[in-house]
C-alpha cells in the first residue's frame, strides 16, 4: 500500500465568488476543500489542513489575502485533516466554533490524535508536533460573523457525521461549506469505531441534509471533492436513504450483521462504481443495524436515545 501524502497546496486556490476562494483538495485523501471567506475588515479561514505544516502554509497564505485584514479560523468538525492545525492559527486569527464541536475536540482529540498516527508514515509525517487547539470563542447553535459588508453564518448542524458538526454559509454569495456532511465522488464516511466512538448517525443525517437541501445553496462546497450546485446536497441524502432501507430490510429479516454487510456493499458499489472510500459502506450498515435496534426499542414506547 502507498502511504498517504495529505499535503494542502495553497497554489491551486481558485475563486469561487466575489472575495471568496477554495483551495481544493484535488482529490488527495485526508486533504479537506479549504475556504477563505473576505469581507472589508476581516477574512475567516474555513479548515486547516493536517498538522502544523499543513496549517502554516494555509495561515501564509490567508494572511497575504487577508493584506492586513483581520484573521478568523474555524472548522467544519474536529476530524484531524480538518482541526488538527488549528494551534498553528493561536495569536494570529480568532478561533471561533460551536460548542458541541469544542467539547468533542477536547473529549476525543488525543485519541484520534493516536489513531491516525499508527494508521501510516505520511500522516504520522503530518502530525508531527501537533498540539491540539482551544477556540477562542464558542458559542451554543448559531452565529453570525460580520466580515464587514459580508455577514457568514456559522451554524450547529446537530449530530450527523460528528457530534459537533458545523455549516458554514455565506448567503450573498450563496455558498455552503459542508465539511464531511457532503463529499463527492466517494460513499459517506461514517466514523463508527466502537466501542470508541459511535456518535456517527445516519438517520440525523439524513434529516440535516433534508434541512440543508431544502436552502437552495448555489455552490456546495463537500468535505472532500469537487465543488457542485445544491443537488450535491440531494444526492447525499438520497445516497443514505438507499443505505439505511437496504440495511434495514435485511435487518427486518433477521439475518446477520456480516451477510447484510456483504450485500449491501456489493448492491452500492454496483450503483455508484466509480467512487472510492468504498470501506466507509461497512461502517454505514453498522452504524445503520445499530440504529434499527434503537428504532425497535423506540416503537415499543422508550424515548432513550443510543
Ligand atoms: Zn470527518
Amino acid at each position: 500500500m502507498t502511504e498517504y501524502n495529505p499535503v494542502v497546496r495553497v497554489e491551486e486556490s481558485r475563486e469561487l465568488a466575489r472575495d471568496l476562494v477554495v483551495i481544493p483538495n484535488r482529490g488527495v485523501e485526508l486533504v479537506p476543500n479549504i475556504g477563505v471567506i473576505g469581507g472589508s475588515q476581516a477574512v475567516l479561514v474555513v479548515e486547516t489542513g493536517m498538522g502544523p505544516r499543513n496549517a502554516q502554509a494555509v495561515l501564509a497564505f490567508a494572511a497575504e489575502y487577508a493584506r492586513g485584514r483581520k484573521l478568523y479560523l474555524t472548522t467544519t468538525h474536529f476530524h484531524p485533516e480538518h482541526a488538527f492545525g488549528a494551534r498553528t492559527f493561536a495569536g494570529q486569527a480568532t478561533f471561533l466554533v460551536n460548542q458541541e464541536q469544542a467539547g468533542e475536540l477536547a473529549a476525543k482529540g488525543p485519541s484520534y490524535l493516536e489513531m491516525f498516527r499508527g494508521l501510516d508514515g505520511g500522516i504520522a509525517r503530518e502530525l508531527r508536533g501537533v498540539e491540539l487547539p482551544t477556540p477562542d470563542l464558542v458559542y451554543p447553535d448559531v452565529y453570525d460573523l460580520d466580515l464587514g459588508g459580508r455577514v457568514v453564518r456559522l451554524r450547529a448542524a446537530g449530530r450527523a457525521h460528528s457530534r459537533g458538526d458545523q455549516v458554514v454559509t455565506v448567503p450573498d454569495a450563496g455558498v455552503m461549506f459542508t465539511g464531511d456532511l457532503v463529499e463527492t465522488g466517494q460513499f459517506a464516511i461514517f466514523p463508527w469505531f466502537p466501542p470508541h466512538d459511535t456518535d456517527v448517525s445516519g438517520l440525523r443525517w439524513i434529516e440535516v441534509m433534508d434541512r440543508l437541501a431544502a436552502e437552495r445553496p448555489r455552490v456546495v462546497v463537500p468535505g472532500h471533492g469537487e465543488a457542485g450546485g445544491p443537488e450535491l446536497l440531494a444526492d447525499v441524502g438520497d445516497y443514505l436513504r438507499l443505505l439505511r432501507d437496504e440495511t434495514w430490510v435485511r435487518r427486518d429479516s433477521a439475518m446477520s450483521e456480516e451477510t447484510i454487510i456483504e450485500e449491501v456493499r456489493a448492491l452500492l458499489i454496483e450503483r455508484h462504481p466509480e467512487w472510492c472510500g468504498r470501506e466507509w459502506i461497512d461502517k454505514g450498515v453498522a452504524c445503520l443495524c445499530a440504529e434499527h435496534a434503537w428504532g425497535s426499542k423506540a416503537r415499543v414506547g422508550t424515548t432513550e436515545e443510543k
